[in-house]
């Protein structure tokens, strides 16, 4: 007998999400701790991977399923199929990780034209009956059958209109029976075969559909956003339907033990009196807050209280649950993990550990380290006194501008190019493609839990839903506010923190460490090895990083400080012909350079501060070739300005001199301070003197002088040996003492496999992972992702983006052989990275592992790495899983 397949709710559990899915196992739990679940059964993930590789069921799956069905059949004394105690059931997709709405569900399903008369006859309620009915014709259709929804979707709303209604429930029994009729005659038309009449048949086409809608492309679309392997497949639970839609004493909902948006610990959402599930979710009826609950029917209310309190102490976390009310008894759908903001995130973790209900390490391993990318979003700059035009809910934090388009397909053909805003009046699955490339969402209807908000507070787009103050015209594709009609291309701003609409582009403040995300990074602190510096150029990044916590500068780009008003003496620079003519312009640009590094040395105050030599080519400073060829060839068709014409022919006589056919791989970085050593030379003397000067203030400073892009010890003795004479002149001239050091970047693979000879003549080395991951791969870092890297991804040829997240596998071992070769050769060398990856938590913690000393990262994502290394360290302490 092979391997088990199919498995009672009572048979399974809470850990068993990799053979049960999510939704599986918890429904499993919650049978077992006791809560009021109807009974069912759950197919496995492993049985969906063998029907998709087979493409049909497996041999002998039904007969499992028949048996297990069985047995909720003896449970509820009702038989699918049986005319006189019919049972009905739903087939819902779940895999280990929730993908809300991207797979496919059926319910109702066991109704056929004999049962559905028997449940009319059972329930007295034939309005029900074949309410019901008509639901899963079309549900079942559309899922299973592939007709197109909008063929039953016209059918209803044109009978509606010949009897002049407009909502749902004005339709009568006797009427949906006959829009029942007509359903199954579309089904015959589109399909060429009847609708299936028998129950056993409907459930193994259900099952079969619900594995194949793992690969439906949504699915797919969401698991790459969501880095969810494409091997897991789903695992399919039947069971028996209860209804929230027989009448004012029934309903159904979905709610959250805590704000999952704000994280305030208080009992969150929204149900609908008289209702099935999918109207909740799909955002189609905006329903009631769940304390309304408590006037409608307060003993259910106080008993869902409980039953939240109690899985939350159980699952030690936040839980969403839903729920549906038969006739006045409570019974449970589906707990699971509640996805959270980042906001929420961070204060539902702090609060779990101040309560004890988690320990602060857990806490740590709770947050996404990205998702603090939201609190430290903009926020509204409330102080210009802009009002809104309309407010809705605050579905998901962060304020974001962009123009409005109207639908997916648009938004997609609209691309990134400009910053947008999804506007519809209610999102479903298919939207998804426009939402990833959309800065906002803003939906007419809909709850807190409707699909837009869901998906949104999952990606970290901010969202306003249920906005019911604008009136979103799908046909004409406009919006209306008051007396405001807003189309393509017209700005607005959302604010999903307050849920407020604003016309135009509104200006935003920055973020601050406060409150419960500073408790969580302090602890974080007391946990990391790693240090954590960041990449600043200026005194105001410098201190921004220093407000965000970093420990350091790992990176202080000079070349930034040669811009603007200093570009034409930098350009003059460039062009003397003499080493003379060039003193004379380095002697200009030492007294900007020297007000730089003050400024930065006062920011940073007893901490160490890497500044890194001139490491782009020259060129980069000079007018473009290709715009000096047209100003030239201008010039000479005019001729009315023979000066200016010689001084440009000059000009681009020198640029076609430094052309390069590979600049990244040409005259840059330690090359240029051999070729132009007066150029080091003076950036050196400003640091000094710059140091010398702060510490005369009484601030400790700390200088790293750092040389890019050695590849040969030759380089970095040739150099370093100019340059410690320098500093020494500078040091006996100014009658002073400065602790520095010279250190080097490790951005080639010569300098990883000759670690061991440069590391004698340098005190530190700092990974410079954007140019060794361009080196390593022979992948231009200017090109690559712009031209084919997306591709790559795409096919799975890579796993990720190896500019975007460290490739362990090659620059890794690269790394690797650096520390242990560096490490040998100079015992106690600082090694710290200072590429983009310095700031991606998946390389923060390699790392880690691989025993740097700290990462570097601009000053917004300090907070990230703090927060990540910490993961680290606990991880590499403790074997812990993070639910996803
Ligand atoms: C690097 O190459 O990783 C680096 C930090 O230097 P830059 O990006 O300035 O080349
Ligand atoms: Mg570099």
């Amino acid at each position: 007998m092979s391997t088990k397949r199919v498995y009672l709710f009572h048979e399974g559990d809470a850990t068993m999400r990799d053979l049960l899915g999510g939704k599986g196992a918890n429904l499993c739990e919650m049978t077992n701790i006791g809560l009021p679940v109807p009974p069912g059964f759950v197919i496995t993930t492993d049985a969906c991977r063998e029907s998709l590789s087979l493409g049909r069921l497996p041999d002998g799956l039904m007969d499992e399923v028949r048996a297990a069905l069985a047995e909720v059949e003896k449970a509820l004394d009702k038989r699918l199929g049986d005319p006189n105690s019919p049972l009905l059931v739903s087939v819902r997709s779940g895999s280990k990780f929730s993908m809300p709405g991207m797979m496919d569900t059926i319910l109702n399903l066991g109704l056929n034209s004999a049962t559905v008369d028997s449940i009319a006859r059972l329930t007295d309620n034939e309005r029900f009956a074949y309410d019901a009915y008509r639901r899963f014709i079309m549900m079942f259709s559309c899922v299973v059958l592939n007709i197109p929804k909008a063929k039953f979707e016209q059918r209803f709303e044109a009978m509606k209109e010949s009897l002049g209604v407009h909502q749902d429930t004005e339709v009568g029994a006797s009427d949906l029976r006959k829009l029942s009729e007509e359903f199954l005659r579309i089904v015959q038309t589109e399909s060429g075969k009847p609708f299936p009449d028998d129950p056993v048949k409907q459930l193994e086409m259900a099952v079969g559909s619900v594995f194949e809608s793992w690969n439906n492309e949504r699915a797919i679309i969401y698991r790459r956003k969501e880095n969810i392997p494409d091997a897991l497949g789903t695992a399919c639970s039947v069971q028996a339907m209860v209804f929230g839609n027989m009448g004012d004493d029934c309903g159904t909902g979905v709610a959250f033990t805590r704000d999952v948006a704000t994280g305030e610990n208080a009992l969150y959402g929204e149900f609908l009196v008289n209702a099935q599930g999918e109207d909740v979710v799909a955002g189609i009826r905006t329903p009631l807050k769940i304390a309304e609950l408590r006037d409608k029917m307060p003993e259910i209310y106080q008993q869902f209280v409980e039953i939240g309190q109690r899985l939350e102490q159980h699952y030690r976390d936040v839980m969403d649950l839903e729920f549906t009310i038969e006739k006045g008894r409570l019974f449970m759908l589906q707990c699971r993990v509640g996805k959270r903001t980042g906001p929420a995130a961070v204060r539902i973790a702090v609060e779990m550990a101040n309560d004890g209900l988690i320990s602060r390490e857990e806490a740590i391993l709770r947050v996404e380290p990205n998702r603090l990318n939201e609190l430290l979003h903009p926020r509204i700059d409330l102080s210009k006194g802009e009002r809104p035009i309309a407010k809705g809910l605050p579905a998901s934090p962060g304020a974001a501008s962009g123009v409005c388009v109207f639908n997916s397909h648009r938004a997609e053909e609209m691309g990134k190019g400009q910053p947008l805003i999804l506007v519809r009046q209610e999102t479903n699955p298919d939207d998804i493609r426009g939402m990833l490339v959309s800065k906002g969402i803003l939906t007419q209807r809909g709850g807190m839990t409707s699909h837009a908000a869901v998906v949104a507070r999952g990606f970290g787009v901010p969202c306003v839903a249920g906005c019911e103050a604008i009136n979103v015209d799908e046909d004409s594709d406009t919006m209306t506010a008051g007396s405001k009609t807003f189309k393509e291309g017209d700005w607005i701003t959302i604010d999903g923190s307050s849920g407020a609409v604003y016309a135009g582009q509104i200006p935003t403040v920055a973020a601050e460490i406060s409150g419960q995300m500073a408790t969580l990074l302090g602890w974080a602190d007391g946990f990391r090895r790693l240090g954590v510096r960041a990449n600043a150029d200026n005194p105001t990044d410098a201190a921004r990083a220093v407000e965000f916590g970093a420990e350091g500068i790992g990176l202080c780009r000079t070349e930034h400080m040669f811009f603007q008003d200093r570009l034409p003496i930098m350009q003059h620079m460039i062009l003397a012909e003499t080493e003379d003519d060039r003193r004379v312009a380095l002697a200009k640009l030492l007294p900007f350079q020297r007000e730089d590094f003050v400024g930065i040395f006062r920011a940073m105050a007893a901490k160490p501060v890497t500044i890194r030599l001139l490491d782009p080519p020259l060129h980069e400073f000079l007018p473009q070739h290709s715009e000096l060829v047209e100003e030239v060839t201008e010039l000479r068709v005019r001729g009315n300005d023979p000066a200016k014409l010689a001084e440009r022919e000059a000009l681009l006589e020198k640029v076609e001199g430094m052309r390069e056919a590979n600049p990244m791989l040409g005259l840059r970085g330690v090359r240029l301070s051999i070729l132009f050593p007066e150029i080091v030379e003076v950036q050196v003397t400003a640091i000094l003197e710059a140091a010398i000067h702060v510490q005369k203030e009484g601030i400790e400073v700390l200088p790293e002088i750092m040389i890019p892009l050695v590849g040969h010890v030759n380089e970095l003795k040739f150099v370093r040996e100019k340059l410690e004479a320098v500093v020494q002149t500078v040091l006996a001239q100014n009658d002073a003492r400065v602790d520095y050091k010279f250190g080097t970047m490790i951005e080639l693979p010569r300098a990883c496999l000759t670690a061991d000879e440069i590391a004698p003549y340098a005190e530190f080395f700092s990974f410079g992972t954007n140019d060794l991951t361009q080196t390593t791969f022979g992948f231009s870092r200017d090109d690559a992702e712009g031209k084919f890297l997306e591709r790559y991804t795409d096919q799975g040829i890579l796993p990720v983006n190896p500019f975007a997240e460290l490739d362990e596998a090659g620059v890794g071992k690269l790394v690797k052989m650096t520390v242990e070769l560096g490490n040998a050769a100079n015992p106690g060398i600082k090694m710290g990275i200072c590429g983009e990856h310095g700031g991606d938590p998946a390389s923060i913690d390699f790392c880690h592992r691989v025993g740097l000393t700290y990462v570097s990262c601009s000053p917004f994502r300090v907070p990230i790495a703090r927060l990540a290394a910490a993961q680290s360290a606990l991880r590499s302490r403790v074997s812990v899983t993070v639910d996803k």
